[in-house]
């Protein structure tokens, strides 16, 4: 009863944590609530369960919670939020390796239960592909693997390997086998199927495969809670598995692409020959601009809109553009920031990144807002931002971007770019915004342009 009582406190925890974080000025309270609902779940499992534990078994418990805390601890504290992918990649792949292994462990208590016996190998299937898939991913946006491995027919072997996997799981199921053989035939077929099912995904598509394998994560741990009949588990899987579908989807619209031709499609190939496309269209020249250009150009303009992007992340120029816009917004400047759903390498990672240096939450405005905007915009400051200010998504059907909504910059009456070369930005495209006669350069590190315009219009 009394354990009944905190699961159903643990599980509120996380449906009002998962609201907060919905908002980038309550998601850290949100992450800290849904956390200590966590933590309840674990010690009232611990305190409470009906079962009996012996001391070694707590012992191994509690040893594996501290070696878990501080390793988790560690890695959250010192990872980049450039990486954050990468590090969502590996949870996932952890979260699924539990509910296969677990579903190893229980598949000798099943007995003839069908319905566990279905439980237990959705686990073991959902939790080996998640895992394997994840790793690879992480490989993948690590820089740790060739990119693009592409097996020929791939996604007709994938296929195949996907209904023969359902079949066995199937025949698992109905012969009532308890060799354990078979299930780590199952087992070890899950994970090549997870390998193979990553490897041809191209690089700019990672982040949803990343958001599918979230997902898929949640879906495992709420089966392993079916298995043991945990309410907390399976609501904590179920929160997740939809959270993780969600933002799949969010991802998918934010590229105008569907899931499908993500998992399915060959954005690397046609990349390549948009890339090819693109560049031949590109032959023009372009503009460079000092930082004293820039900062004359901004210190007269009535309205500034900056647009961030993955280079301001990895500048950690987040402060030095808090610190911009205010000394424009003294000035009588009106400022503010174009946020577009994937810019960064994660959606909401450029609203995280500056709710960090507390800009105004009012002045983060939303693609579909901010658009109207820039025909009445003087300046617009594009810092370290590319494939999602490229007008070819508007201009080039050959393009790999093309539909993909962008932030209308060009519609401004200036433009400056901030980065450090003419090379191409995560889609591995050219830009024509850069060639464009409103459009001015400004080369090097978005911190330190951006420090550079500071002290210029402190002087002026
Ligand atoms: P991009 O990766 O397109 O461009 C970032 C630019 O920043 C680069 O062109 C780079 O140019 C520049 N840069 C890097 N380091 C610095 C630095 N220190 N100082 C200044 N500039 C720097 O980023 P965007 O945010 O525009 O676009 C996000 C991309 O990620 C899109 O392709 C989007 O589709 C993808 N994405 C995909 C998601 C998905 O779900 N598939 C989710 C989120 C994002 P240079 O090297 O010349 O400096």
């Amino acid at each position: 009863m009394i354990l009944n009582v905190l699961y159903l406190l643990a599980t509120i925890t996380f449906i009002f944590g998962l609201k907060l974080l919905g908002h980038p000025e309550t998601a850290k309270k949100g992450n800290l609530i849904a956390a200590s609902g966590m933590a309840l779940a674990i010690v009232a499992t611990l305190i409470f369960n009906e079962h009996e534990v012996s001391k070694k078994v707590y012992t191994l418990i509690g040893i594996a919670i501290v070696v878990g805390v501080v390793i988790g601890w560690v890695i959250a504290i010192r990872v980049k939020m450039t990486k954050m992918p990468e590090l969502v990649s590996l949870f996932n792949g952890f979260g699924g390796a539990s509910a296969a292994l677990i579903g190893v462990v229980e598949f000798s208590h099943t007995g003839d239960n069908t319905l566990q016996m279905i439980t237990i190998i959705s686990a073991i299937v959902i939790g080996s592909l998640t895992f394997s898939g994840s790793m690879i991913a992480w490989a993948k946006l690590n820089g740790m693997m060739w990119k693009d491995i592409r097996l020929p027919k791939y996604n007709l072997i994938n296929n195949i390997i996907f209904i023969g996997l359902i079949v066995f799981g199937a025949y698992i199921v109905w012969s009532q086998t308890e060799s354990i053989f078979v299930v780590y035939i199952l087992l070890s077929t899950a994970l090549i199927y997870g390998v193979l099912f990553v490897i041809p995904i191209g690089g700019a598509d990672m982040p949803v495969v990343i958001s599918l394998l979230n997902a898929l994560t949640g879906i495992a741990a709420a089966i392993t809670g079916v298995l043991y009949g945990n309410m907390v588990m399976m609501v904590g899987g179920i929160l997740v598995g939809s959270a993780g579908l969600i933002l799949t989807f969010a991802m998918c619209e934010g590229m105008n692409r569907s899931l499908v031709n993500v998992i399915f499609g060959q954005f690397g190939e046609t990349e390549t020959e948009g890339a090819e496309g693109s560049a031949a269209a590109l032959k023009g020249t372009y503009k460079s601009a000092t930082v004293s250009d820039v900062a004359i150009l901004m210190n007269y303009s009535q309205q500034v809109i900056i647009v961030p992007g993955y280079g301001l992340a990895v500048a950690q120029a987040q402060h030095a553009i808090h610190e911009l816009e205010q000394i424009l917004e003294n000035k009588g400047i009106k400022v503010k920031y174009a946020i577009h759903p994937v810019a960064g390498r994660m959606p909401g990672h450029m609203n995280v990144l500056l709710a960090e240096t507390n800009v105004e939450y009012d002045k983060l405005v939303e693609m579909d807002d901010v658009n109207p905007e820039f025909p009445n915009t003087d300046v617009v400051f594009v810092v370290g931002a590319n494939d999602v200010v490229n007008p070819a998504a508007h201009n080039d059907p050959s393009s790999p971007i093309y539909g993909m909504p962008i932030l209308d910059v060009e519609n401004a009456k200036q433009i400056i770019v901030n980065k450090r070369s003419m090379k191409p930005g995560y889609a591995g495209i050219e830009n024509e915004l850069f060639y464009n006669q409103k459009t001015s350069m400004l080369f090097g590190d978005a911190k330190s342009v951006i420090q550079g315009l500071i002290t210029e219009l402190k002087g002026m």
